[in-house]
Formats: C-alpha cells, sequence, structure tokens
C-alpha cells in the first residue's frame, strides 16, 4: 500500500525484493540460530568443492544438498528462514488480540485483532463470494463515454486501486523538502512489458496461460465461456498497447528520465480528454499547479486510448483488474484461480501459503505500525539498538578513510562524498514516531476492510500536500527482514526484523557480525553513491555534485561491473542484466569491501587465531556467503531476472568476491581457478 508509493516516490534500494520451521518464539530470549548449531555451521559446507572455484557452492554447497523449499514457497534462504521466524512470533500476537473481543473501538489490539480475525473468517468470505465487491462492478459498469471514464479512474485512484496509472505524493526530487504529486505509468496485469512484447517461445506460452486465466476469471464472475473468451482477448490487446508505450526498467533507473515537471495546464494539452486541474479535483487534491510525471510518453498515448477504444471494451478491462486486485480477499474459487496463475504457472508454486501468513501480510501492509509496536515492544532490545549503531558508526569510519584513498577522484569530490557519507540519517529498529491510525475503521468484513484501509492510506498520502516532508516516516514495518537507502532523505534504514541470526547476533565473533550486518550495512551506505545514489547531494536533492572528470572515470568503472555481471548466466542460458542490477551490483562490492575494512580494525580481525579451524578472515568470508545462501525455482529465478533490481544470490556472493584481493588471499585464489579474474579485469568502484 503506503510502501509501494514510497518506493516507487523516492527509489528506495532495498537489501532484497520484498518477499516471506516449526518453532514459535515466545520471547526476546528466543534466537533465531537454531539451538546447538553454529554461527557458521561447517556440516553447511561441500568440501568436494574448492572454494576458489566456485565460493557459493563450497559455502553452501552442503546445506543446498540437504535443504528442500516448502511447497508454498518459490526460494529458500537466510532472508526466509529469519523472515518464517518473525512471522511466527507475529503470528503469536495476532492470535492474542484476535482473541479480545470486546476491545475498545480504535485501539491498536481491537484494529491489528479484527483485521486478523476477519482475514481468518473464510466462511463468510466464501458466502459473500463477488458480492463482496459488486458496488465496485456496478460503477464500472455504468459507465457511457470517455468523461466517465477517467471519472472513473479518479474515483479509483481515491481507494488506492490505480487501474492504469497511479497517483502518489512524495518529495520533489530537485527540492526534497517539499512534497508534490507524481504520476507513474501502470496498467499491466503481467509484471513487465517484456512479457507482453518479447518473441520468445516462453513469453508467447506466459500470454497464452494469461489470457486463459482472464477467461477463467471473468467466467467465475458469471459471464459465459463466450463473452469470457472474447473479453480476455480485448483485456489482453489493451494491455499490449500499453506494454508498448511503457518505458523500460532499465531506463528507469536514470532519476532524470523520470523527472519531468509540468503544469496542469501544460500536461493538459499533451493528454487530450484528461483535464488534470479537473483530475486533481475529483481526487480530492487541492492547491496543486504542477505535477510530476515519470512517463510522459505514456500517459500520452494512454489518453488517445481512452478516446478511441470503445467504452465497452473499457469497462470489461476495468472489470478484470478489479476482479484481479482483489482476488486475494474474495471467496476460495477467486483466491485458488489467481493462485493458479500468479504464483504456479509464475512462480512455480506448489502450494499457497498457510492463510494465517497471507492475513499477516495484509495486517503488515494496513496497520502495520499497530503490529510493529507489539513485536517490537516484546521481541527488540536497547541492547540490539546500541550495538547496531556503533556498527554502523564503524562502517561510516572505514568507508570515510577508503574514500581519502581512491586513486581516481579528485580532491573536492572526495570531500563532498565525505560530506555526503557524515549526512546520512541512521535509522535503526523501529521508527521515532509510530503511524497514527485515527479515523480508520476496522470491523468484521475483510473485504470492506481491505477498502477502507486503502482509503485511509490515500487520504494520509495526499494529507502531505502543502506539508513540508516528514523524515522521521518509514518505508518498511519493524519485523521486515530488510534495509533500505532512501536517496531523497539520504538516510540508511535497518527494521528490528533483521537484526537477528544470521545478520546480526550478539554473541557471535566479529568476523560473522561483519561479514553478514557488516556487509548489509555496507551495501545501504554504498547505495548512497551507486550509479543512482551518487545523482543525488548529501542534502537529498537531484543535483550533481561531481567534476566531470571524476564522473567519467566512476563511469568507467560502473560499466566494468555491468559487463561482468552481463556474462553470468543461470539457469543454463539466461543471463543477468548487468544493466538492470547495477546499483546493486555496486552495492554489494561496496558492502563487501567496507564491511571488510571496518572488521579488520577489530581486535579480531587483527589476529590469526582459528575457530573451527577457519582464520578470521575465512570466517569472514564464509558469515557473508551464509547471507546470499538459497535454494529457488526455476521459474521465479526466470521471472526475477526480469523484475528484479538484484542478481541472483550465487552471483551476489562470487562477483563481489572475485574482485576483491582480500578473499583471493583468505582461500587462496590463483590463475587457473573459476574465482580468478587477472588484476586488471577486477571491478574496484568504492
Ligand atoms: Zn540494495
Amino acid at each position: 500500500m503506503n510502501l509501494k508509493h514510497l518506493i516507487v516516490a523516492a527509489s528506495l534500494s532495498a537489501i532484497t525484493f520484498s518477499a516471506c520451521n516449526e518453532k514459535k518464539a515466545d520471547s526476546s530470549e528466543a534466537s533465531s540460530l537454531p539451538a546447538g548449531k553454529k554461527f557458521i555451521d561447517p556440516s553447511n559446507i561441500d568440501t568436494t568443492v574448492n572454494p576458489a572455484d566456485d565460493f557459493y557452492q563450497y559455502a553452501n554447497g552442503a546445506w543446498m544438498k540437504t535443504t528442500e523449499i516448502p511447497a508454498s514457497e518459490t526460494r529458500w534462504g537466510s532472508f526466509n528462514l529469519l523472515e518464517d521466524f518473525n512471522k511466527k512470533a507475529l503470528q503469536g500476537l495476532l492470535e492474542d488480540a484476535a482473541l479480545v473481543t470486546d476491545a475498545k473501538k480504535g485501539t491498536p489490539i481491537q484494529m491489528v485483532g479484527d483485521m486478523y480475525r476477519s482475514g481468518m473468517d473464510t466462511n463468510a468470505i466464501n458466502k459473500a463470494g463477488i458480492s463482496a465487491i459488486q458496488s465496485e462492478l456496478d460503477k464500472i459498469n455504468a459507465l457511457t463515454d470517455a468523461n466517465s471514464l477517467v471519472n472513473e479512474i479518479a474515483r479509483q485512484t481515491t481507494i488506492n486501486a490505480n487501474p492504469l496509472f497511479s497517483f502518489y505524493v512524495g518529495p520533489d526530487d530537485k527540492e526534497v523538502t517539499k512534497n508534490i504529486g507524481n504520476l507513474f505509468q501502470g496498467g499491466l496485469g503481467l509484471p513487465d512489458r517484456d512479457y507482453y512484447l518479447k518473441a520468445d517461445a516462453k513469453e508467447a506460452d506466459i500470454r497464452t496461460k494469461y489470457v486463459a486465466h482472464i477467461t477463467t476469471m471473468l467466467k467465475l464472475s458469471g459471464e459465459t465461456d463466450v463473452d469470457a473468451a472474447k473479453h480476455a482477448a480485448i483485456i489482453m490487446g489493451m494491455e499490449t498497447a500499453m506494454a508498448k508505450v511503457s518505458m523500460d526498467r532499465v531506463t528507469m533507473r536514470d532519476p532524470y528520465k523520470l523527472y519531468n515537471k509540468f503544469s496542469l495546464a501544460d500536461f493538459s494539452k499533451k493528454t487530450t480528454g484528461i483535464n488534470w486541474a479537473d483530475f486533481l479535483s475529483k481526487i480530492n487534491v487541492k492547491g496543486q499547479d504542477t505535477v510530476l510525471v515519470a512517463q510522459p510518453a505514456f500517459f500520452e498515448a494512454l489518453a488517445k486510448m481512452i478516446q478511441t477504444t470503445p467504452i465497452d471494451s473499457w469497462k470489461t478491462y476495468l472489470k478484470w483488474h478489479t476482479i484481479s486486485g482483489m482476488a486475494g480477499y474474495l471467496s476460495k474459487d477467486f483466491d485458488q484461480e489467481s493462485f493458479n496463475f500468479f504464483g504456479k504457472i509464475m512462480r512455480g508454486q506448489q502450494e499457497q501459503k498457510p492463510r494465517w501468513k497471507r492475513v499477516l501480510a495484509v495486517v503488515d501492509g494496513s496497520v502495520g505500525d499497530q503490529l510493529g509496536k507489539m513485536y517490537t515492544d516484546k521481541y527488540f532490545t536497547a541492547e540490539a539498538k546500541k550495538r547496531m549503531l556503533e556498527l554502523v558508526d564503524n562502517l561510516q569510519i572505514a568507508f570515510e578513510a577508503r574514500i581519502k584513498t581512491l586513486d581516481w577522484m579528485s580532491d573536492s569530490t572526495k570531500a563532498k562524498a565525505t560530506d555526503k557519507l557524515h549526512a546520512f540519517i541512521k535509522k535503526i529498529g523501529y521508527p521515532d514516531n509510530w503511524r497514527n491510525y485515527t479515523g480508520l475503521e476496522i470491523g468484521t468484513d475483510y473485504a470492506k476492510n481491505i477498502l477502507a484501509s486503502n482509503v485511509f492510506d490515500y487520504n494520509y498520502m495526499i494529507n502531505k500536500l502543502g506539508k513540508p516532508v516528514d523524515k522521521t516516516e518509514w518505508g518498511m514495518t519493524p519485523p521486515t527482514v530488510n534495509a533500505y537507502y532512501n536517496p531523497a532523505f539520504n538516510e540508511i534504514v535497518f527494521p528490528a526484523g533483521i537484526l537477528q541470526y544470521p545478520f546480526f547476533e550478539k554473541n557471535a565473533d566479529d568476523a560473522v557480525i561483519y561479514g553478514a550486518i557488516g556487509g548489509v550495512i555496507g551495501h545501504e551506505m554504498t547505495h548512497g553513491f551507486d550509479d543512482q545514489g551518487c545523482q543525488y547531494a548529501a542534502d537529498g536533492n537531484l543535483k550533481n555534485w561531481w567534476s566531470a572528470d571524476d564522473k567519467a572515470r566512476f563511469d568507467a568503472k560502473t560499466k566494468m561491473v555491468v559487463e561482468q555481471y552481463n556474462a553470468y548466466t543461470i539457469l543454463d542460458n539466461k543471463h543477468v542484466n548487468g544493466a538492470l542490477t547495477l546499483g546493486e551490483n555496486i552495492a554489494d562490492l561496496g558492502g563487501v569491501t567496507i564491511g571488510y575494512d571496518a572488521f579488520k580494525r577489530t581486535k579480531q580481525g587483527q589476529s590469526t587465531d582459528k575457530i573451527d579451524g577457519f582464520t578470521p578472515d575465512q570466517r569472514f568470508f564464509l558469515s557473508w556467503a551464509q547471507v546470499w545462501r538459497q535454494n529457488i525455482r526455476s521459474e521465479e529465478a526466470e521471472q526475477r531476472l526480469v523484475t528484479d533490481s538484484h542478481s541472483p544470490g550465487e552471483h551476489r556472493c562470487n562477483g563481489p568476491l572475485s574482485n576483491f584481493a582480500p578473499f583471493y588471499a583468505a582461500f587462496n585464489v590463483k590463475e587457473g581457478n573459476k574465482m580468478y579474474k587477472p588484476e586488471a579485469q577486477r571491478a574496484k568502484v568504492w
């Protein structure tokens, strides 16, 4: 919900794409490290593999062989294991809240409890069937012409449905103390424009199955076989037309391409039939005379489509997107068919996640700060926060020292880079100000609760207009196993959820700590200086602070990173997209480098004392490899190659290490080993 907007608005760079064994956590003493296990478990290592040939396989191979992906998951690794641990803790909180049936209206216990209980009440949900959204469908059915269509798009915007594009409020990239309205392309049901446009057999097969899926969903809504098939073809044609005019993901990595400010009057001239002053007033936005448009060409083409495509086609299109968007909250038939396509076919997921996990995601997305406060009150300690702050400070010192020694950057640009590094806002654990949900009514009807939450989120968002940007806001909820850098705030953020094993563990040795959470901290810091982040100044504004020569040398260095990752393949012959994953790859390279520098400043980093047969440096790299270990289904891996700005786990592990001299020394990497690269070919940025 709001998170999506914040991510789009500020192009947050997260450590991993947002995703999700039976043991219930019940106190802050519970550890996500399984009882009796070591921080670096020798039984996870595949000793038949030479670490100098494939460190990822060496460090994780035995674990990968013996670990099955649960049927309800599409990948399984360190992030998922910790996420699963957190979810069990949250399940306990939700069930406790749901047991309280006489809580005062509007209290966190009532809202969290009722939201959860309504989502778990499958009897009521199944009984309601499509009737849960009938009033929405009636509004679509009443449309008569292009004008009424634009009005309906406006109405849907105010319930956060965003069928064709989204309107969101966020900092103006070039004046980040001010909030501004933004327009961003949308309209596609498949995860990327490539699925509509690529000629490959794989994409063609997905298109056929997608049309079949739309047909089934329309039949479930009561259409005849003939009508449903006819309508599915129309919908596919309309989405394909929109895909053709959509901006691609690599182009969207350039913040200047997305920054197009228009007066409402000027933009209205480009979009025949849409008067934006009128549109903004219909979506309850007042006092704005400009708007930022991320993809003007998309909106120009869409406006033409609105005028030229028959209204009956639009009615069909909106009906489909309403049903599909709400399917997960409707009766079992809709929910199951939606899963069959988007889960099974697209991602290789064998069965649905347990219902409680899916409802948990909804509670997290709607009243997440209330649940998050319950979570941190019980599971997050002041001690963990203090330790994490020390680690972040140590990484910052190491990063500053590294900037000073760069041989490719002038002193004046170095001074500005250091200023930016010092200006980082550091957020750890949970927000200082919890969000206030006054006015949001949560009751017993699940679909109604979802709609109410969407409306509440929308109003919360547009109320930011005309007010100064609030830098205390968070873009993730506290239990999330993730972290991010936000360029407009120049901040690094680490939710409580990630501050546990295998990322963070109070009793672990420094090699383990710096190889894991140290690498994550270094990763987020480096995002401030990746191909996108480097274009934002210390105050968060999109504004150049580089000399032309320094920027040219930086670009030459990042080009090497693009080429390095372009050469990586998975699933036999599918290539990683080096341009799409550039920012994350620069951040991974910086993460291991800065994490290692900071580790070398610790007592253990300067010693040679072995633990379980491994030197401190070896343990540092084993910990790094442990973070990225995962098993993944081929369908999921394939979808991520198209949509995910992060490289596959094995390359997140091995890619940076094959550039990093201390790794060569630690595991004796020599010419002839597969991880080896001649020095001139090793990418070094920060
Ligand atoms: Zn990242």
